[in-house]
């Protein structure tokens, strides 16, 4: 396990733990359990990996491409260790829910903005994942923010609302998602969109 983790930590995550698929699974979407159905074996565990975002992007993280390259020399390195185990990149996790894997696993709670927040680093971060199927111990899981609605308060389109206590993310409305989805670059340096709810948020560890 110890040798896992080191070999994640030198290929460029910042933090890595493991977590039992089957666990994750449960916050899966329809389309997620589709595609975990038909991937091209049964993993019953992932090590999830995260990388570090905004204040790292191009040099340490923020890229899914880039964490793909690094995820799989890990991988690489993980059949050579254990040649009768099976190991699959997954770049954003997908096919497992990324932020509720990434809680479970203990890395970090997730906040009322829907991003996963990791302790001394903040919410910044991409995520990715090995699939396999070699049985690992699994730590404890992560909890959720304060709840202090300051970054549903401040979100400028209403994209993130919250009422009678239920919180709701209308994706369209988001303007980090539209500017992702328009291919547009960067609003500036390590920026989507406004990602006001991030900055806002008191645990925000870089703004
Ligand atoms: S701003 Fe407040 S409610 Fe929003 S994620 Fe941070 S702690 Fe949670
Ligand atoms: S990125 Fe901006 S528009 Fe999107 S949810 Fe956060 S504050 Fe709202």
């Amino acid at each position: 396990m110890a040798d896992i983790m080191k070999i994640f930590l030198r290929n460029g995550a910042i933090r890595a733990a493991p977590v039992r698929t089957d666990a994750a699974m449960a916050y899966a979407t329809e389309r997620m359990k589709s595609r975990f159905s038909r991937l091209p074996f049964a993993p019953t565990h992932a090590i999830v990996a995260v990388f570090a975002g905004r204040p790292y992007i191009g040099a340490r993280g923020g890229d899914y491409s880039e964490n793909e390259a690094r995820l799989r020399l890990a991988c690489d390195e993980f059949s050579g260790l254990h040649p009768e185990y099976l190991f699959y990149v997954s770049a954003n996790a997908y096919p497992l829910p990324a932020v509720q894997a990434a809680r479970l696993a203990g890395l970090g709670w997730i906040g009322l903005n829907g991003l996963l927040n990791v302790p001394g680093v903040g919410s910044s971060v991409t995520i990715g994942a090995v699939l396999t199927d070699l049985p690992m111990p699994v730590g404890e899981e992560s909890g959720y923010c304060a709840q202090c609605g300051l970054c549903v308060r401040s979100c400028p389109t209403a994209a993130l609302t919250r009422e009678n206590g239920v919180r709701r993310f209308e994706r369209e409305k988001c303007l980090s998602h539209r500017r992702q989805k328009e291919g547009l670059p960067l609003s500036r340096e390590g920026y989507y969109g406004c990602d006001i709810c991030q900055d806002v948020c008191p645990y925000a560890t870089y703004s």
